[in-house]
């Protein structure tokens, strides 16, 4: 083939082994760029003057001559192909290439780019004012068709009406990496779209957003407004494309009782302490953050530019929004109030050594805004009840059994709370019964994660994402292949990374990673060191996994391998939170809203964490089979949350992680650059004389391919579009600049 593929494996890219017209000769001949590699690892544009066996002198742009081994030189495009906003366009398809072409439309504010199929975003950190009703219908009337998530919204919405196919929005990235904006601008647009000049479906997905960010959101050191669950959007269209009603799925993980540094919990625990009002305070005997122990742990009880106390008037609009009436919001009030008190309640060990709840404050408000007497939290917190024949036996835990019954409560507590203001979005959304036409579902689901240590998150997060990459693989390379099919052209398959492998490691019965993680979970004596050996003993031998000392195992993912500690893993997996004496206790309380909490449990929540997760993910991905899929990837060019930094090996990293070197060699490995016959025609039509200048546009392509000497070999006319491989696309650019 005659570029150079951007390799997922193989992180240098390759050695220069081109001939012809793309040897280094060549090269220097033609005085071409090329790329030269920097002691410290990133590429400088620069030109070859001469070589000597493998070294190669190169002249680089700030007038330095670098000696260099040839196989740190790849060939740069020409300046004809600065700028392209698809990669396939690319001729020279190596990584600096990429990464280059990249960075410069980002230093323009040109956020978006299209890798084939795929729309790239790199994450700006800041307003660049590209987004709002100008451009919903300058986007709509196709005057303006750069790339941007408009038009892939613009897209799905005309597909699904067209061809009457339900559609959906993939999108997925790194943690901060811009996911959850994105699919914001996504909706604004169907809604703007599909409301019909009627702004109240756009506010009021605004507002159900401020609800949900309120109570799922939450600072973490990546992102100051970092998504604690994924979710799936799915909005509802008439036969007329209006909106009729819309619905909210979601994937959780939770984090109310444990935070790390620089990390805090849920915004609304926030935004109730600093925005409630002195009335609504003295009803919850509410104090400031730092009071509360769940809150102050991180050390981290305030985010830069974010006004906690504002954002509660905004939450009790909103709530207002979705018709939650104020008894409602006054008893969801109450439970994050007891929640924090929860917290607060600290344990002795008596002269008899058992474990007693210090009577204090904490324990009294939290009783009193749960609805029950102290006496009953205390005992629910300390003893266990046993049943034996006809008795039950009350037997005392031990003081780290009922300090993680305590954050149990707290936690199954704000799980239901979360649950049920889901439940009552719904309802304010409800697609009408009358609904007879298509839907468009947006993805947000947090992306391959790998770090040094991975644990029990990384673990069902990085399986997700392997189920989403086989989506996308199947959809992707048979769309390819039905555009070359279409287009009359003989397609030769091009080999792709199947992933079932992997897929297989997590989800076969019985010996697979979930099933065998289930199963020790159940097992009285087992810990996490017993779980890894017990890996190591029924997975080996497979190409994607591998043991490792002690607690550690490694999987082959798409994206590579990452190595995961299985410390934790046991603990995390059993959900101690749903236990029957949660249901019980919260039965017995004297709160309408806990009550409720109580019976919508169900068995089904029973299931161990990695169970769960598969259950809701399969849901999802379920729903998405039938959907014609678009696809985002969303790339953070930064950790640090600020505007104007590309850090090269981060954005490489992450596009190697959405499998987008993979895409784009596929999308390449046939015929690099496409145009339609008008296209063509268009631009180089004037090369042609005047006597065989034809009106037909696909004449007149052929007409102008064979004038131009383009060896049949090297491009492939289709019925709409004409097909070219690499490099011949600056062939002509070059004849049409000497000529013109
Ligand atoms: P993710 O959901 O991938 O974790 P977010 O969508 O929450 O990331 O984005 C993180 C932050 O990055 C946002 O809070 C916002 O400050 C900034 N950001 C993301 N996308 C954009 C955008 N298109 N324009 C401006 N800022 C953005
Ligand atoms: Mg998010």
């Amino acid at each position: 083939s005659p570029y150079v593929a951007l390799s997922s494996s193989d992180s240098s890219g390759k050695v220069w082994e081109l001939e012809g017209d793309d040897s280094i000769s060549y090269f220097i001949k033609k005085k071409l760029r090329v790329w030269c590699r920097q002691p410290r690892g990133q590429w400088e544009l620069g030109m070859i003057q001469s070589t000597s066996g493998e070294q190669a002198f190169v002249s680089l742009s700030n007038g330095n001559v670098m000696k260099v081994d040839r196989s740190e030189i790849l060939p740069a495009n020409p300046d004809v192909l600065e700028d392209v906003d698809d990669l396939i366009q690319l001729g020279y398809l190596n990584e600096p290439s990429v990464l280059h072409n990249l960075k410069s439309r980002y230093s323009q504010g040109m956020i978006y780019s299209k890798a084939g199929p795929i729309l790239i975003a790199l994450n700006p950190f800041k307003d660049l004012q590209m987004n709002g009703n100008d451009y919903v219908s300058a986007r709509s009337q196709r005057t303006m068709n750069s790339p941007h998530v408009y038009a892939i919204a613009d897209a799905a919405y005309n597909k699904m009406i067209r061809d009457e196919v339900n559609q959906s929005i993939i999108i997925s990235g790194e943690s901060g990496s811009g996911k959850t904006e994105t699919a914001k601008i996504a909706l604004q647009y169907l809604a703007a779209l599909g409301g019909g000049g009627n702004c109240a479906i756009e506010n009021e997905f605004l507002q159900i957003n401020r609800i949900l960010e309120a109570f799922g959101n939450a600072k973490t050191s990546r992102n100051n407004n970092s998504s604690r669950f994924g979710k799936l959007i799915e909005i509802h269209f008439g036969c007329t494309g209006k909106i009729c009603g819309a619905k909210i799925q979601t994937c959780k993980h939770s984090r109310v009782v444990q935070l790390a540094r620089d990390e805090r919990s849920y915004h609304i625990f926030y935004q109730l302490c600093a925005g409630s009002s002195s009335d609504l305070k003295e009803k919850l005997n509410l104090r400031a953050v730092s009071e509360y122990k769940y809150l102050v742990q991180s050390d981290c009880m305030s985010v830069d530019g974010v006004d906690d106390a504002k954002n509660f008037d905004q939450l009790m609009e909103a709530l207002d929004a979705v018709r939650i009436c104020k008894e409602d919001q006054e008893l969801i009030f109450k439970i994050l109030a007891a929640i924090l008190w929860l917290g607060n309640i600290s344990f002795q060990v008596d002269k008899e050594n058992h474990i007693e709840v210090v009577e204090d404050e904490a324990v009294t408000s939290a009783a009193q805004l749960m609805g029950c007497s102290s006496q009953d939290l205390m005992t629910a917190l300390c003893t266990h009840n046993i049943q034996a024949d006809e008795d039950t036996i009350a037997k005392n835990l031990t003081l780290s059994q009922a300090i993680e019954r305590r954050d149990a409560i707290a936690k199954f507590i704000y799980a239901s709370l979360f649950n049920w203001l889901l439940d009552q979005v719904n309802k304010s959304l409800e697609v009408g019964k009358k609904c007879t036409g298509k839907s468009i579902s947006i993805l947000d689901l947090y992306g391959f994660q790998t770090f040094q240590k991975n644990g029990f998150e990384q673990f069902y997060i990085n399986y997700a994402n392997e189920r989403i990459q086989q989506h996308y693989n199947r959809h992707l390379f048979k769309l390819e292949q039905e555009d070359y099919e279409l287009d009359g052209i003989d397609w030769t398959k091009v080999d792709f990374e199947d992933n079932q492998g992997c897929l297989d490691l997590f989800e076969k019965k019985p010996q697979g990673l979930l099933s065998l993680l289930d199963e020790e979970s159940n097992l009285p004596n087992a810990s996490d060191l017993t779980f890894a050996n017990k890996l190591k003993h029924h997975l080996h031998p497979n190409p994607c996994f591998k043991g490792e000392r002690g607690r550690a195992f490694r999987v082959r993912h798409y994206a590579g391998e990452v190595l995961y500690d299985t410390n934790g893993f046991l603990e995390k997996n059993r959900d101690t939170t749903s236990s029957d004496y949660c249901i019980q206790f919260l039965s017995s309380c004297n709160c309408e809203l806990l009550q409720l909490f109580s019976k919508m449990f169900n068995q089904s929540q029973k299931q161990s964490v990695a169970t769960k997760f598969k259950v809701q993910l399969f849901k999802l991905m379920h729903q998405l089979e039938s959907t014609m899929p678009h696809f985002i990837r969303c790339i953070a060019p930064n950790t640090k949350q600020l505007p104007g930094i590309y850090d090269e090996s981060l954005v490489l990293q992450q596009l190697r992680c959405c499998g987008v070197p993979e895409v784009v060699r596929l999308s390449r490995a046939g015929y690099s650059t496409r145009m339609t016959h008008q296209e063509f025609s268009r631009r180089y039509a004037f090369m042609l004389s005047e006597t065989n200048v034809s009106n037909n546009p696909l004449s007149i392509s052929v007409a102008a391919l064979q004038k131009f000497n383009i060896p049949s070999e090297m491009y492939h006319v289709g019925y709409t579009k004409l097909y070219l491989r690499a490099g011949q696309i600056d062939v002509l650019e070059n004849t049409r600049k000497q000529i013109l």
